[in-house]
């Protein structure tokens, strides 16, 4: 018979004992695995691997599964925010347990809650009622991105959203080149300037953003352009777009998220400069 631990494992680093059962795994075996050290015993017949996150134990701890910002960090999705106390999904009616130092927030909706990991397209799902429109259209691009999302997931997380909501999964695509480029595009768009994304530029290779074909944006995302190689070479691809005829205005994180009226007015005083 596999040993508790592996079953434990099996079932996502978190698991019921009730689950374990039909795999020959009974309550004296959990016991002895606890006393061993192997399990860690969350509440009476919740069972972890010591090698579950903290959050994820809590989660289940109040009696149900990390969601929101924690479980997408988890799952290595960029998110904008991270949540200050485990978002806890209990499914549609589920029980909150009580328990020391608890600061969970509690989302009761609709789906198949297991203990563990919320999923990551139910994740998303929550996150857009919970975080809003930015945090949701960034982790939902980074999702996509890296091909944790599909085609059929796609279309059950706009299914989820409310109608109002929807043009953001529309809006959205699968080759963003970091969160914080998500975030621009979004607000870009909402400012109504169209822009081309991912453009490959001949003689400067490929920028973030193009705007009626003359003024190149790059948002940095944290960690891309901290090196002195990689400014070496940001700086080459500028004067090679220069060269071209094009202005290139580039922004990091932190004017982005706290100085955003500083890059609106950046850009549209290029833009009028391009076009006189
Ligand atoms: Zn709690
Ligand atoms: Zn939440």
């Amino acid at each position: 018979m596999p040993t508790p631990l592996f079953l434990v494992h099996h079932h996502g680093g978190i698991a019921r004992g009730s689950q374990l059962g039909p795999f020959g795994c009974t309550r004296r075996d959990l016991a002895a695995a606890v006393r061993r050290q192997e399990l860690i015993r969350i509440r009476p017949g919740v069972f972890a691997a010591p090698s579950c996150p903290v959050l994820v134990r809590t989660a289940a701890l109040h009696g149900g599964a990390l969601t929101c910002a924690g479980a997408l960090r988890l799952h290595s999705v960029w998110v904008l925010s991270d949540d200050s106390s485990p978002h806890v999904w209990l499914g549609q009616a589920g029980r909150a347990h009580a328990h020391a130092g608890c600061g969970c927030v509690g989302h009761y909706r609709n789906g198949t809650m297991t203990l563990g990991l919320a999923p990551v397209e139910d994740a998303l799902a929550h996150s857009y009622a919970c975080l809003g429109e930015e945090f949701f259209f960034a982790a939902y691009e980074s999702a996509w991105a890296q091909r944790l999302i599909g085609a059929a997931a796609r279309r059950r997380i706009r299914d989820a959203l409310p109608p109002r909501a929807r043009w953001l999964v529309d809006l959205a695509r699968h080759d963003a080149g970091s969160g914080i480029e998500s975030i621009m595009r979004l607000r870009l768009h909402l400012l109504g300037v169209i822009v081309e994304t991912q453009v490959e530029i001949s003689g400067v290779g490929r920028v973030d953003f193009v705007i009626e074909g003359r003024l190149i944006i790059e948002a940095d995302g944290r960690g891309n352009h901290d090196g002195s190689t990689e400014r070496h070479r940001d700086l080459m691809r500028d004067a090679a777009a220069s060269r071209l005829g094009y202005e290139t205005l580039r922004f990091d994180y932190a004017m982005i998220i706290h100085d955003w009226d500083a890059v609106v007015a950046a850009i549209f005083a290029a833009l009028g400069r391009v076009r006189s």
